[in-house]
C-alpha cells in the first residue's frame, strides 16, 4: 500500500485520533511508521529478584502465585495486589483501579514485568508495572513520545497495523552505497526501529536511518549548489597582496594568509564563490574580509558587508576604513537609524559607484539599495540572521561572490552538514602576543571578592563587563531585576565608577549610545543582560564577570569571554554560580581549562545536542530524529563521502530516480534558500 495514504484508513483512527496524530506531525502511514520511539522497554534479560537494587527500575520474570481480593482503600481507590515469584524470591505487584489489567494475569502463568521496585516492610514491590506474557515473541516494546489523549498501546497497535498494510518498503538507497557503508535495508531498519528483536538491532536500524537523514540532506545541498554553480560572476584579476598588507598596522597570521589565498583563488573564477570563514573570536576575521574588499575594489567592483547589528556595522565600518582608506578604497555605511535623507544620499553614491564598500545592517538588504556593480557580499555572524534575510540576500542581483564569516566554531565534519554548500576556510590561530584569558568559576558567596578584583582592574584604568543574573522564566522581569542589580553594584566597592545598563528592551539607538560611551571609556562598567553584542571590540576592557554562569551554554560563555582579552593587557573571566551541581562544576571546569573555541563547541554540542546548540535561529535546518550531530562524526563523514559518490556517478541524480525524489521532497519542504 502507498505510504502517503492518510492514517485515517487504520481501524480505530477517526477524526479525533487523526487530530491527535496531526499534533505529533503524523498525517500519513509513512509518517506513522517513521515515528521514532523515544526509548524501549527491553524485556529480554530479566534480573533475578534477589539481585534487584531497591528504588531502581527492573525487568523481572515471575510466575503468579496468588491474586489477592481487591482492597477498597477509600472512595475511588481500589488496590489490586498480586504475589509473584521466581526461584530467588517473591515480589508484590500493585495495580491501582485497574480491574482490567488485573483480570489479564492468571495464577500459575509466567510473565515479564517492568517497573520501579521499592522495598517495603521487607518485601519487594512493583507499582503499576508494564508486562508481557512470557510466551510473547516481541520482547522489546517501543516507548513513544506521547501527546494528550494518545496512549503507548494505541500508537503501538496503529504502527503494527500500518506496517502490515504497507508490506515491503522499497529502498531508495543505491545498493552499492548500502553495501559499501554496511547499512541495513530500509525495510529492515524501519521494522526494527519499531519492533526490534534486540537492542543491537535498534542500533543497526538507527545507523541506517541516521545515515539517510544526513545523506539526503547533503545530496539536497549538493543539488542546490549544482544549480547555483552557473558562471556569471565577475572573475577577479589578481594583484599582489603586499599592496594590501603594506597598509596594515600588523603582520597577517598564517591562518589569515591562507584564508585570503583561498578567497582570492575562488574569486578568480566566474563561478561564484561560496565560502565560509570560521575563526574563533579575536582571530582577526575582519582583516581577511578587508583583503577581499580590496581585491574587489582593485577590479572596479563593489562589496556589500552585512553585519547583524548596528553597533557591529559601525565598528566594522571604522575598522575597514582604517585598513582600506589608505589604499584609496571608499567605505560607506547604511543603517536603520539614518534619516531618510541620509540614506537617499548614501544610496545615490552607491548607485553611482562612488562608494566601494558598503557596510550595513539588514536595512541594507531589506530596502532598495541598488549597486553600480556588486561583486561580493560578505555576511558577518550569519547565524544571527534569520532565514528570511538570507533569502533576500541570495536574491540580490547578478551572481556576486559570497563570503560568510562565523565566530561559532564548529568541527569540520559538522560544518560539512550544516554548510554543505559552502567551501570552508578555518583560521585556527590568534594574532601574536595575544594573552590567554584566565577563567575562574566561583560560587556567588565569593561575589565580594570578585568585585574586589574588578575594582583593582578599574583602579588600573581598565574597564569591565558584568552580565547580570538571568531570569529565564520571566523576560518581563529582566529589566526590573537588572535595575535592582545595578543599585546593588552602586552600593558596592565599585560604586564610585561610572556604570551603565544595556538590556534587550532598549532601542537600537539607545544601545548604540551606551556602547559608544563604553568604547570611548566614558563608562567604566557595562552591566548587561545577555545582550552584550557578539563581536564588540573594546580592547581596554579586561574583566568580565558573569552571574548565573550555569545557565549559559558553553559556546555562549565563550562568546561572552571573547569580549575581553582583545588588547595588550592580561584579562580575566569570572563565572559566578549558585549551588553548582557536580555536572555544572565539571562543565565549568572544562570551560575554564581551555580557550579553544573548537574544543568548547564540540563539548557543548555533545552535552546539549546539536539542535539546542544551534538554537531556533538555525530554522532552515531540518530536524534530525536519528542522527546525532554531536556524536555521529563517523556517520557524517560517511554520508558526505556517499553523497560525493552518487554525484560523481550522476551529477543531476537522474541515475537514481527514487533517491532523487527523496532529495527533491526535502528541498521543497525547506525551500532552497532555507538550506543555503
Ligand atoms: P574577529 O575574528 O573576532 O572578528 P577581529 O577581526 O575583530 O576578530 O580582530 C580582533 C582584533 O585583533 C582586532 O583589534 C584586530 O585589529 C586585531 N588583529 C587582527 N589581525 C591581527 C594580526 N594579524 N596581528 C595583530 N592583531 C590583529
Ligand atoms: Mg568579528
Amino acid at each position: 500500500m502507498d505510504i502517503s495514504k492518510t492514517v485515517r484508513i487504520l481501524s480505530g483512527v477517526g477524526d479525533k485520533r487523526a487530530e491527535q496524530y496531526a499534533k505529533l506531525g503524523i498525517h500519513s502511514l509513512g509518517d506513522l511508521i517513521g515515528y521514532a520511539p523515544r526509548d524501549y522497554i527491553d524485556f529480554t534479560s530479566p534480573t533475578p529478584v534477589k539481585d534487584i537494587a531497591p528504588d531502581s527500575s527492573a525487568v523481572v520474570k515471575l510466575v503468579i502465585v496468588h491474586k489477592a481480593d481487591p482492597q477498597k482503600i477509600r472512595q475511588g481507590l481500589v488496590l489490586y495486589k498480586v504475589t509473584a515469584e521466581d526461584e530467588t524470591g517473591q515480589m508484590t505487584l500493585i495495580f491501582y483501579n485497574n480491574r482490567f489489567i488485573y483480570a489479564l494475569l492468571e495464577e500459575g502463568q509466567s510473565y515479564r514485568f517492568y517497573g520501579k521496585v521499592t522495598y517495603n516492610f521487607r518485601r519487594f514491590e512493583m507499582n503499576s508495572p508494564v508486562f508481557v506474557s512470557d510466551s510473547e515473541r516481541q520482547l522489546i516494546l517501543p516507548k513513544y513520545p506521547l501527546t494528550e489523549g494518545l496512549s503507548q498501546n494505541q500508537i503501538t497497535d496503529n504502527v503494527k497495523q500500518a506496517l502490515g498494510l504497507i508490506g515491503d518498503i522499497p529502498d531508495f538507497l543505491p545498493d552499492e552505497i548500502r553495501r559499501r557503508y554496511e547499512l541495513s535495508t530500509l525495510d529492515w531498519a524501519v521494522k526494527n526501529i519499531q519492533f526490534p528483536q534486540s537492542m543491537d538491532a535498534v542500533a543497526t536500524a538507527k545507523r541506517r536511518l541516521g545515515f539517510d537523514e544526513l545523506f539526503i540532506m547533503q545530496c539536497a545541498m549538493k543539488k542546490i549548489r549544482g544549480k547555483s554553480r552557473v558562471s556569471g560572476s565577475h572573475a577577479m584579476e589578481q594583484f599582489p597582496l603586499t599592496e594590501f598588507t603594506s597598509a596594515l598596522p600588523f603582520e597577517l597570521t598564517g591562518g589569515q594568509h591562507t584564508a585570503i589565498e583561498e578567497i582570492f583563488r575562488d574569486m578568480a573564477s566566474a563561478v561564484p564563490m561560496n565560502r565560509l570563514v570560521q575563526g574563533d573570536v579575536g582571530s582577526g576575521k575582519t582583516a581577511v574580509a578587508a583583503a577581499a574588499c580590496w581585491l574587489v575594489y582593485k577590479n572596479g567592483s563593489q562589496t556589500a558587508f552585512m553585519a547583524p547589528t548596528e553597533i557591529l556595522a559601525q565598528q566594522h565600518r571604522a575598522t575597514l576604513d582604517s585598513f582600506l582608506s589608505p589604499l584609496g578604497v571608499k567605505v560607506g555605511i547604511i543603517t536603520g537609524s539614518m534619516t531618510e535623507k541620509q540614506k537617499r544620499e548614501e544610496r545615490a553614491l552607491i548607485a553611482d559607484g562612488e562608494v566601494d564598500v558598503v557596510v550595513g545592517t539588514h536595512a541594507l538588504i531589506s530596502e532598495q539599495t541598488g549597486f553600480a556593480d556588486l561583486g561580493l557580499i560578505i555576511t558577518d555572524e550569519q547565524h544571527r540572521f534569520g532565514v528570511e534575510q538570507r533569502k533576500m540576500l541570495a536574491q540580490k542581483g547578478g551572481h556576486p561572490h559570497k563570503l560568510v564569516m562565523s565566530a561559532t566554531p564548529i568541527p569540520r565534519t559538522l560544518a560539512l552538514i550544516l554548510y554543505g554548500d559552502l567551501d570552508i576556510s578555518i583560521i585556527n590561530e590568534y594574532p601574536k602576543g595575544r594573552q590567554k584569558t584566565g577563567t575562574h568559576a566561583v560560587t556567588r558567596k565569593l561575589r565580594p571578592r570578585a568585585l574586589g578584583f574588578v575594582k583593582k582592574e578599574l583602579d588600573a584604568g581598565r574597564q569591565a563587563y558584568i552580565v547580570c543574573p538571568m531570569i529565564k522564566e520571566n523576560p518581563e522581569m529582566e529589566v526590573q531585576s537588572a535595575e535592582e542589580y545595578i543599585k546593588m553594584l552602586e552600593g558596592s566597592i565599585i560604586g564610585g565608577y561610572k556604570t551603565a545598563l544595556l538590556h534587550g528592551k532598549m532601542s537600537g539607538a539607545q544601545k548604540d549610545e551606551v556602547m559608544s560611551a563604553f568604547k570611548s571609556g566614558d563608562i567604566k562598567v557595562l552591566v548587561s543582560t545577555t545582550v552584550i553584542e557578539v563581536g564588540v571590540d573594546v580592547p581596554n576592557a579586561t574583566v568580565i564577570m558573569i552571574e548565573s554562569a550555569e545557565r549559559f551554554g558553553l559556546s555562549q560563555l565563550h562568546q561572552l569571554r571573547g569580549r575581553v582579552g582583545r588588547g595588550q593587557y592580561p584579562s580575566t573571566c569570572i563565572l559566578l554560580t549558585d549551588n553548582p551541581t557536580p555536572e555544572v562544576r565539571e562543565r565549568l571546569r572544562k570551560f575554564s581549562s581551555t580557550n579553544d573555541g573548537f574544543v568548547i563547541a564540540e563539548e557543548d554540542m555533545k552535552m546539549r545536542g546539536a539542535g539546542d546548540f544551534f538554537g531556533t535561529r538555525q530554522s532552515g535546518f531540518p530536524p534530525l530524529r536519528f542522527a546525532d550531530l554531536g556524536n555521529d562524526t563517523k556517520l557524517i563523514t560517511e554520508a558526505a563521502q556517499a553523497s560525493a559518490d552518487v554525484f560523481a556517478a550522476s551529477p543531476d541524480l537522474s541515475g537514481y530516480p527514487s533517491l532523487n525524489m527523496r532529495v527533491d521532497a526535502l528541498i521543497n519542504k525547506n525551500g532552497e534558500e532555507g538550506m543555503n
